[in-house]
């Protein structure tokens, strides 16, 4: 019994220390392997203007198969991506994936503008604006239908030179978005140092607006921020008619949330072709 339970004590205590570890461990050969492999895909998420119910836009949301086949989505492995740096390759190799994708519906005549997340050291790898060029090259994409989104924490680590990247990408023809906006610390005069094109009213002030005064306030002081910047609003995590309703009627006009539709792979998008506008089926 004795050793019974010592063996069992060492086991309790070694396996939280081993699934630490283990699962860290793991995770990264994963994350390697999948590279190596392919085993990723993008979702696409549409971007739907209020006014008229147009999709407008998709977001590239990548996701990783395990070996198994489980779906992983990117809170499991994008963090550790981002420790190991692995997030460059992969990163890239979600751009070059989802600009393609775009290509191929706009060549159909769905004309759609797609975003894709960067990550702070994709951004500040130093040869960005030449990654995306590159990108846009080999694809066709025209560089008015690519859009960036980063956060915050990726202006203010460097500003100078991150202000400089954005000249840059501004001088390809794509489109810089500020995700999450609002949940980092970038004050007024900072923001209008930046050549950015959109601001993106982070979910957490949607999800609780109705009956939060105070993300309802935020809220509007984004909306009123973006109009006085001459910046395009987005709202994300939109999941109620009333919620959109709200936003449309305070001046975010582009929406983007489960009201909608999920993340999709692009074989599950249904187009419906009527005056060479892109329309969803799904959600609406
Ligand atoms: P994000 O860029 O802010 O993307 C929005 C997230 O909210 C997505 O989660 C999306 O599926 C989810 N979402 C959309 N509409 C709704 C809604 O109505 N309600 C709720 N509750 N959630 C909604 P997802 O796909 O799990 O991605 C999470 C985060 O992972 C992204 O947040 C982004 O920061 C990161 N990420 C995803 N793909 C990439 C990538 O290719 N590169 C990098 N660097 N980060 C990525
Ligand atoms: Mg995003
Ligand atoms: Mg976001
Ligand atoms: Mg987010």
């Amino acid at each position: 019994r004795a050793k019974q339970d010592g063996r069992n004590r060492y086991r309790f205590f070694s396996t939280e220390l081993e699934d630490l570890v283990l699962s860290r461990h793991l995770l990264e050969r994963h994350l390697r392997e999948a590279l190596q492999e392919n085993r990723f895909e993008v979702f696409y998420q549409s971007k739907v203007n209020a006014r008229e119910g147009r999709v407008i836009g998709a977001e590239a949301l990548v996701r990783m198969y395990s070996t198994e086949g489980e779906l992983l989505s990117p809170g499991r492995f994008i963090p550790l991506a981002e420790e190991t740096g692995l997030i460059v390759p992969l990163g890239k190799m979600v751009l070059e994936m989802a600009c393609q994708q775009a290509a191929t519906w706009q060549a159909q005549g769905h004309v759609l503008k797609m975003s894709v997340n960067i990550a702070a050291a994709q951004f500040a790898a130093g040869n960005f604006p030449e990654v995306v060029a590159e990108v846009l090259d080999h694809t066709g994409l025209n560089p008015d239908l690519l859009e960036l989104e980063i956060t915050e924490g990726t202006l203010m680590s460097d500003a100078n030179a991150a202000r400089e990247t954005l000249v840059a990408l501004k001088e390809l023809g794509v489109h810089v978005s500020l995700d999450d906006f609002g949940t980092g610390y970038s004050s007024l005069a900072y923001l209008k140092r930046f050549p950015l094109d959109t601001l993106k009213i982070d979910q957490s002030f949607v999800r609780d607006m109705l009956n939060d005064k105070s993300d309802m306030a935020i809220i509007q002081t984004i909306i009123a921020l973006g109009q006085t910047l001459g910046m395009e609003l987005v709202a994300e995590g939109v999941e109620l008619r009333e919620q959109a309703e709200i936003l449309a009627s305070m001046g975010c006009h582009i929406m983007q949330g489960y009201l909608y539709d999920k993340p999709k792979p692009a074989s599950e998008w249904s187009f419906v072709e009527a005056t060479g506008i892109a329309r969803s089926i799904s959600g609406t």
